[in-house]
């Protein structure tokens, strides 16, 4: 049997970064060349054939707009090459929550989509990203990856693109999966799924936005006042995300002009700036009296980005931004 071919797109980040040789603490992310890294892993013996395309070299904290188009079109491209098995899209991890989610939104489910970063640069001692990299190579070309939205593979585990959240700015074990556990146990001998494909249906649950519309997320914190919420509608923010308190709890005088902003059209979804737990609708706030939207599952980086291409999809009214949240 032919070796299967994974299309591996390169964004930079750590798994791509060098500079800092075996000890050093400094290094550029994105400073190696994609084809230096697809190298390196031709020589692992990978079962697989690896094409390789570059669409950036950059820390993903620089991530937007351009770079996601330019994904979501290379992922339809391999999505739709019948040679390809899967696509592997090498990233930092300070923003793989947001490429994941909005590739897990906009695109079909029939391949494998996998994300692969790294918490060491690739000349650092330890380096995690080759091992990251085989793992990712184990998932993409797995037919039974399919149906499963874009996954995050970190860690020897695959998480959901819709559940993986870093949480550690730098050990190796970064990423939690929340409120699902992972997906699967992968090394790069082996790979157990813990359950069946999850998705139903194989189509986009929305089109990729022609623009990203202005979503701000603002954090709350003791003491402050409503300031913050008119100066965001002063720049002409087009929803607002609350990282609020415990269960997207703010100050009542926040809590009165975010609902404010809710009448006059602008979107509000309340989210939680804890690590981790659900944020439910009519709990502290009254919801339903003031137009507001609970984030459910989801932390504010992914919040963000699902009120996004709602927005750019014309979904503006608090109870379908609410279905859209419920639906996870
Ligand atoms: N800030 C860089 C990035 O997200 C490096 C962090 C990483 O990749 O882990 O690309």
């Amino acid at each position: 049997m032919s070796r299967q071919r994974i299309l591996v797109l390169g964004t930079g980040g750590t798994i791509a970064g060098s500079g800092s040789g075996a000890t050093g603490a400094t290094y550029r992310p994105g400073g190696l060349a994609l084809q230096s890294l697809v190298a390196h892993l031709d020589a692992l013996g990978l079962d697989a054939e690896l094409v390789s395309e570059e669409i950036a070299r950059i820390g993903s904290q620089d991530m937007g707009f351009a770079e996601w188009q330019a994904l979501h079109a290379a992922c339809l491209r391999g999505i739709a090459d019948p040679g390809v098995a899967g696509v592997i899209i090498t990233h930092g991890t300070d923003t793989a929550e947001e490429t994941g989610i909005l590739l897990d939104l906009t695109l079909p489910t029939t391949k494998p989509i996998v994300l692969v970063g790294a918490m060491r640069p690739a000349d650092a001692v330890g380096a995690d990203g080759m091992r990251n990299f085989a793992n990712g190579v184990k998932v993409a070309g797995d037919p039974q990856a399919a149906g499963r939205g874009v996954m995050l593979v970190m860690g020897d585990a695959v998480l959901a693109a819709r559940d993986a959240r870093k949480a550690a700015t730098s050990s190796i074990d970064a990423f939690r999966s929340f409120p699902r556990g992972a997906l699967a146990r992968v090394t790069p001998a082996s790979l157990d799924w813990f359950a069946p494909p999850h998705r139903m249906g194989e189509s986009a649950r929305y089109p990729f936005p022609g623009e990203l519309p202005r979503v701000a997320i603002l954090t709350a914190g003791a003491g402050m006042d409503e300031k913050p919420v008119e100066a965001l509608l002063g720049i002409g923010a087009q929803g607002i995300v609350l990282a609020g308190m415990g269960q997207g709890n703010a100050p009542a005088c926040v809590i009165a002009a975010l609902a404010r902003a809710a009448a006059r059209g602008v979107p509000v979804v309340r989210a939680t700036r804890v690590d981790e737990g659900l944020v439910d609708r009519n709990v502290e706030v009254d919801d339903d009296a003031l137009g507001l939207v609970a984030a459910r599952a989801l932390g504010p980086a992914k919040a963000r980005m699902v009120l996004m291409v709602l927005l750019a999809s014309g979904i503006t009214d608090a109870r379908h931004v609410q279905a859209a949240f419920d639906a996870g």
